[in-house]
């Protein structure tokens, strides 16, 4: 059984990115914007500008307060989108209570859209015309790649349907030429489908959710999930000491798919600036 280890080939592809834009005559632009004072989203904020710092990408940090008006966002916004400087823009998710993420979201360009959230984005994945890709589900694509993980014809199965990770999760698996389903909350018989996964990819937000009945013998499981335990430690939605056992390939949490994402995010961030 091999562990996945996120966190080495995280820090290797961050620094062909940093040589890269080093090498480069344009340095990427990245405003990161964050509208009230929610602890963990600082928490992302600040991890996210420190990596910006790693890979030699220029941070513009934005901070309103809780109190902002929707016109106020909006209104950063659009002086973001205008800016040349700025090759790439994130606002910070989840937004205070009042304020419409949506019609916030749809001030930023495609272009400039470096979380892939926005449905021009989305609809060209399904397209199979990727563009800016969501960070987390990009993620796994490359971690998957760079363990030589042959998708083609092969059965993947998606725990969640979130329109940010489970969702374009599985579109990425289709486009990789993977049989590919879906499950949610309203899903029957789970463990069966689940059994039947030569690639399992776990991102729904329960704790150990995923136990080792429900695994195929030599699967590849990815857990995406990032939850506190009964003691309080962060664990995944896979019970990974009962899993490891029976599987070729496994994800830790933390170390797995968490470091790949804002790895994902400077990728984009690069793309966005280098047109590529
Ligand atoms: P989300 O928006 O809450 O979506 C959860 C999905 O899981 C929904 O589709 C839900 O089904 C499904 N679900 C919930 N309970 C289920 C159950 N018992 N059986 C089957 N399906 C179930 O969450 P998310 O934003 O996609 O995030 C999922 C997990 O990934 C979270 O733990 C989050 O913290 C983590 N995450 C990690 C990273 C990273 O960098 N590693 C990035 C993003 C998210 P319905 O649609 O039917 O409600």
């Amino acid at each position: 059984m091999d562990i996945i280890d996120g966190k080495a080939y995280s820090a290797k592809l961050r620094a062909a990115l940093k040589e890269k834009v080093e090498k480069s005559a344009i340095k990427p632009g990245l405003a990161v914007v964050l509208v009230g004072c929610d602890p963990a989203s600082q928490i992302y904020v600040r991890n996210k500008i420190k990596a910006c710092e790693e890979v030699g990408v220029r941070s513009y940090s934005y901070v309103l307060p809780e109190t902002a008006t929707q016109e106020e966002v909006e209104n950063l916004l659009d002086k973001l989108a205008a800016d040349e400087q700025v090759n790439g823009i994130l606002l910070q998710l989840p937004l205070p209570k009042g304020l419409d993420a949506e019609s916030a979201m749809a001030r930023i360009p495609v272009e400039k859209d470096v979380d892939g959230f926005s449905a021009e984005n989305i609809g060209l994945l399904c397209l199979h015309k990727e563009d800016l890709v969501a960070c987390t589900p990009l993620g796994v694509m490359k971690l998957l790649e760079n363990e030589g993980v042959d998708l083609c014809g092969k059965n993947a199965v998606v725990l969640g349907r979130s329109d940010t990770v489970g969702k374009p999760m599985a579109m990425l698996l289709l486009n990789a030429n993977a049989t590919v389903t879906v499950c949610h909350s309203k899903t029957k018989n789970l463990k069966d489908i689940c059994k039947n996964a030569d690639i399992l990819v776990a991102a729904i937000g329960r704790p150990k959710f995923v136990t080792a009945d429900m695994v195929k013998e030599g699967a590849i499981v990815i857990d995406i999930g990032i939850n506190r335990d009964e003691n309080g430690k962060i664990c995944g939605d896979v019970d990974f000491e009962n899993v490891k056992d029976k599987v070729s390939k496994i994800t830790p949490v933390p170390g797995g798919v968490g470091p790949m994402t804002i790895t994902m995010l400077m990728y984009n961030a690069c793309k966005a600036a280098f047109k590529e």
